[in-house]
């Protein structure tokens, strides 16, 4: 094994040559725009997060802007892009930063792991690359990078491999060049270590990697032990106002899509007649039961059917109230959405105002 300054000056050469230096967190940097970067690229790649982080920094430049933002906008710019706790995190973390600190952000270990959201790894990813500070980073590239290098074998998430990993990541960060180094750590994993594919050819650490003297390369790290998701069923109940808006309800701010807009749920189509009597006073004209698909959550999937029903128009007399809303799909407003409620919506609009076929219920 190579020293530790060896390590680090293998990264950084190969940085120097071949990392990645433009992208759009990495100009004006700033703990705030690192922070945002970081909390977007969890679990998610670099070309999907570029534009969510353009779309970000453009409504809210600074901390104190998404502090002072309304919660559905800040879920309105991150539809799509899943794991909405992530967002609603990053809400209350701007809040507390604002009213707590005047809009300073910790740069400490300690002081950014007391921010909603913001574990070890984030935390040591803001404090090489905003302060330039030695900290170390163990995302889930790293993670891959290490585990190979040294064939630590094991799920990362078991407590022992994750310390072990962690150790490894301490013991290689520079004194020098921190933020360059983090980038690089990040970039490597990415680019050349990556899951299916890695480049061994072009890796700097390539000469005594013990993973690749094994050939062993995809053994690690070990994978997460696999069980079998249980699966719920649901029907969405997609109401269609006689001017083709469509009703959506706010969800309680914890539990799935917490805080986002959806369709009212029910246990099954005909309950959709008695929602919209209770709601509106009238039976639906029509009523369609559409093909059913699934969606996957880390812990179960979910088995959606939606049911499409039509109101006459005696129903737009009925007013909106704290937490319901038609929603004009020729004019949608800025609200978060279950990604696929966001999904049929954009079907609704495609559609028109196709009218739909009357099931009996
Ligand atoms: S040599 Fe191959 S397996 Fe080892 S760290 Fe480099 S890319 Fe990953």
């Amino acid at each position: 094994m190579p020293s530790t300054t060896l390590f680090a000056k293998r990264v950084l050469t190969w940085f120097d040559q071949h990392g990645r230096k433009d992208l759009p967190w990495q100009h004006d940097t700033s703990a705030y725009r690192v922070w945002v970067s970081e909390i977007m690229l969890q679990q998610t790649q670099v070309k999907t997060v570029i534009p969510y982080f353009e779309r970000f920094m453009a409504a809210f430049p600074d901390v104190q802007a998404l502090a002072k933002a309304p919660e559905d906008e800040v879920l309105h710019l991150w539809t799509g892009l899943g794991y909405y706790a992530r967002a609603r995190n990053l809400h209350k973390a701007a809040k507390h930063v604002v009213s707590e600190a005047q809009g300073q952000f910790p740069d400490t270990i300690e002081g950014l792991c007391g921010l909603p959201g913001v574990g070890r790894s984030t935390a040591g990813a803001i404090l090489s690359i905003a302060f330039g500070q030695r900290a170390s980073i163990l995302d889930g590239n790293v993670k891959r990078v290490l585990a190979r290098y040294h064939a630590v074998g094991g799920w990362p998430g078991q407590a022992a491999v994750h310390q072990k990993l962690w150790d490894i990541a301490e013991q290689y960060t520079p004194t020098r060049r921190c933020a360059d180094y983090t980038q690089a750590m990040m970039d490597l994993g990415a680019t050349l270590c990556t899951r299916s594919a890695p480049d061994c050819e072009r890796c700097p650490l390539g000469a005594d990697c013990e993973a690749m003297a094994q050939g062993e390369q995809k053994a690690y790290p070990g994978k997460k032990p696999r069980k079998v998701l249980p699966v719920k069923t649901t029907f969405f109940l997609i109401v269609r106002s006689s001017d083709g808006n469509i009703w959506l309800e706010k969800r309680p701010s914890s539990g799935i899509w917490g805080g986002l807009w959806c369709f009212p749920e029910i246990d099954n189509p005909a309950a959709g007649t008695h929602q919209c009597l209770d709601l509106w006073g009238t039976e639906p004209t029509t009523v369609e039961v559409q093909p059913g698909f699934r969606h996957t959550f880390s812990h179960y999937h979910l088995d959606i059917t939606p049911v499409v029903v039509e109101l006459d128009s005696t129903a737009q007399a009925v007013m909106e109230a704290s937490g319901q809303l038609w929603y004009n799909l020729r004019k949608p407003p800025q609200i978060g959405l279950a990604a696929p409620v966001a999904s049929l919506l954009k079907k609704l609009a495609a559609s028109g105002s196709q009218t739909t076929r009357k099931t009996e219920y």
